[in-house]
């Protein structure tokens, strides 16, 4: 690995990244690269956990193939040294920002969107002129197998590789001196990510988790608001950071929401769900084991089937758990919905400070003045009215979280600017060389004090 991360500097001082036609020639064997493998990709996925085509297309290939054609058509705007007005402190000069890239980037990614959370980093990696080293997870193996192939297959190693393996990889990665560290993971290993960062001063992004609360008022259109939850939670089978993890809804349309939950479940699986071909499985059975345990004791009123064969856990609707059950204690990760009554605004705001700042807030509701205080009041990633899971598909959106859900925002423009540092420069005249600020200090004390009106 120190080998690895030698050479990628070595290449980094060629200087070779610093052209943008060359990273463009990159990015354009990237994408055609995955366009020709998007059925291998399809593959890949589903044999990692039965995620649907559909799903991986849209969610996977899809989505990166977005990130690259946007970074292909926008990096020579993105890249191209920013002129802004300068100050009659400094007069005469021209200032700018530029753009440089960090050099030798980490991107370590999870299993849950495990191609499209390899991918879109390194698309801004690469646009902002890095190099990178990508450990994808272990937990979804083929995914892992075709991301390495199809690095391989674009770029030398000295510019993009993958390190395949698990946690001791990881940690062996995390020991070596890099320019920046992308990290997309749980919350727990977040602060292990940033505590060995600190000890080297590594800049990082966290994409993390959390408990993403999703409100239903009493002005809700109730029978979209149930497609829309049943569709965002039950995506990936549950398994998305900014899925819905609990509805708290007023409780004079408890009733009828659970009710046009179930009948959107239906409509949307079959009452077969297990045949479903629309519906992955959870990805091992260690996180499966650990859903079916947060389901101990609980009052389920929708699903709750499982076959231990193939990690299968039916959409499940569970109601009014306790604060203290483990469906309540932490993220679910997973196709269980706890649905919780509420009365008072003040009720909400218990949930809402409970968990720390969540990545994702969906707000269902026909009451603007009710959908901009949720907004104004509370502190998350990013969300949705009326919505869910769609915040992450304008490019225009920089997408990450806040506080214990996340440092940083990428995708589009955003990434392209996570990955460079703007480098400030002032380029002087010589033709003029005011004496004043040179000592002896001769400008009277009371013009001294007047200096903030010429920055
Ligand atoms: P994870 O934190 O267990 O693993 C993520 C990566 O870190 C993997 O590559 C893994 O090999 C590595 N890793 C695991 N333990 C490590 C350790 N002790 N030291 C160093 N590296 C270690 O996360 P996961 O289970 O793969 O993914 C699920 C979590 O990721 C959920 O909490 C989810 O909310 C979050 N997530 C966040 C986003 C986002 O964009 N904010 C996206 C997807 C998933």
């Amino acid at each position: 690995m120190e080998k690895l991360i030698s050479a990628q500097r070595d290449f980094f001082l060629t200087h070779q990244t610093k052209c943008v036609e060359f990273r463009k020639d990159f990015l354009k064997k990237l994408q055609k690269e995955i366009i020709e493998k998007e059925e291998a990709i399809c593959d890949a996925v589903y044999a990692d956990f039965k995620k649907p085509k559909f799903e991986t297309l849209a969610t996977e290939t899809q989505f990166v193939l977005a990130e690259l054609k946007n970074a292909l058509n926008k990096i020579n705007r993105w890249s191209k040294p920013k002129k802004v007005a300068s100050t009659w402190l400094n007069w005469p000069s021209a200032d700018y920002i530029f753009k440089e890239p960090y050099g030798s980037i980490l991107i370590i990614s999870p299993w849950n969107y495990p191609f499209q959370l390899a991918i879109a980093p390194l698309i801004g990696a690469i646009a902002a002129g890095n190099t990178a080293v990508i450990k994808p997870s272990e937990i979804t193996p083929n995914t892992s197998k075709i991301i390495a192939e199809i690095i391989n297959n674009v770029f030398p190693k000295e510019y993009v590789t993958v390190i395949e393996g698990g946690i001791e990889v990881s940690q062996e990665l995390l020991k070596l001196k890099w320019d920046y560290i992308f990290f997309t993971g749980s919350t727990k290993v977040g602060q292990i990510v940033y505590e060995n960062a600190a000890q080297q001063l590594i800049p990082v992004t966290l994409e993390l988790g959390g408990k993403n609360p999703t409100i239903v008022d009493e002005t809700a259109a109730i029978s979209v608001a149930a497609n829309r939850i049943v569709w965002g939670k039950f995506l990936n089978a549950g398994q998305t950071c900014i899925a819905p993890d609990y509805i708290l809804v007023h409780k004079s349309v408890k009733n009828e929401l659970i009710e046009k939950l179930k009948s959107s479940i239906t409509k949307f699986y079959s009452d077969d769900i297990k045949n479903s071909l629309d519906y992955a499985r959870t990805v091992n059975t260690k996180h499966y084991e650990n859903l079916k345990r947060m389901l101990e004791g609980e009052k389920i009123i929708f699903g709750g089937e499982t076959n231990d064969i193939d990690h299968y856990l039916s959409p499940t609707l569970v109601d009014e758990p306790k604060e203290d059950s483990l469906v309540m204690k932490g993220e679910i990760f997973g196709p269980i919905l706890p649905i919780i009554a509420y009365e008072t605004y003040a009720d909400i705001h218990d949930f809402m400070i409970r968990y720390g700042k969540p990545l994702a807030l969906y707000v269902f509701s026909t009451n603007k003045a009710f959908q901009k205080k949720m907004i104004t009041d509370y502190s998350f990633g990013g969300g949705a009215i009326n919505d869910t899971i769609i915040q992450i598909t304008n490019k225009k959106l920089p997408f990450g979280g806040v506080g214990s859900s996340g440092i940083g925002s990428y995708h589009g423009k955003a990434s392209f600017e996570l990955f460079s540092h703007s480098k400030t420069i002032i380029k002087k005249g010589n033709w003029l060389d005011i004496p004043l600020r040179y000592p002896p200090y001769n400008l009277p004390l009371k013009y001294a004090k007047k200096i903030k009106n010429l920055f």
